[in-house]
């Protein structure tokens, strides 16, 4: 049994990826630019200047100024915000209690740089997360895909590498995960493919939370 799972956060324990890969495709849309929710979801971890950035280049190819960048970010960020709060993951409750039962430490390692977070969490999750085991864009130099957020979890975790598991949705996401030598799970919430995960390098794919809570109540039937 794994002593402690890092969980993502988009698309892992909220279901915001709709909101942003429609928000984002709105928005490159009025820009001419064409960027669809599979864009999006590959994208994700990225910040959203670099992912302007690249969509502007390579598809009009020429140079941007950050002025420029920064003004369609702004438009994406009130767009996905006039959607509304995304909801709970369906099944991350259950995987979530099933931890906690079993005593398994929760850790949640984010990109997101949202400072009402925490409280947040506190509100849609009650006593399952603390602050310290977060690890979040206020923590970290350099983002995922680097492996720098998954291997500050696991050092402030104190276990070793093989009794912490990371569960993600995204590849970049995934990659972050492995460069850090860590087992990921990858759970398809989206709309990518399953050998977009697996390519990515995850151990394993499972398509929804379900799936997940059932091979935490085998593997510690194993024990
Ligand atoms: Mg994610």
């Amino acid at each position: 049994m794994k002593k402690a799972y890092f969980f993502d956060m988009d698309g892992v324990i909220y279901d915001s990826m709709p909101n942003h890969a429609a928000a984002w495709e709105m928005i490159m849309q009025r820009h001419g630019l064409n960027f669809t929710a599979r864009d999006c979801y590959l994208n994700e971890g990225r910040t959203g200047y670099d992912v302007i950035y690249e969509a502007l280049r390579s598809k009009q190819n020429r140079e941007v100024s950050r002025e420029e960048i920064e003004a369609i970010y702004k438009e994406k960020t009130e767009s996905f915000v006039a959607l509304g709060g995304a909801k709970p993951m369906r099944g991350i409750k259950e995987v979530l209690c099933k931890l906690k039962n079993l005593g398994v430490q929760i850790w949640i390692v984010t990109g997101s740089g949202q400072k009402t977070l925490f409280d947040r969490l506190q509100t849609d999750f009650p006593d399952i997360f603390s602050r310290e085991k977060m690890i979040t864009a206020f923590d970290v130099e350099h983002g995922k895909p680097h492996p720098e957020p998954y291997l500050k979890a696991w050092k402030k975790s104190g276990f070793e590498k093989e009794e912490c598991v990371v569960v993600e949705n995204a590849p970049l996401g995934v990659k972050s995960g492995k460069a850090a030598g860590l087992e990921v799970i990858a759970v398809n919430t989206g709309v990518l493919t399953f050998d977009d995960l697996k390519n990515a390098g995850a151990d394993i794919v499972m398509s929804d939370m379900y799936e997940l809570s059932d091979y935490i109540t085998k593997e510690y039937v194993k024990e």
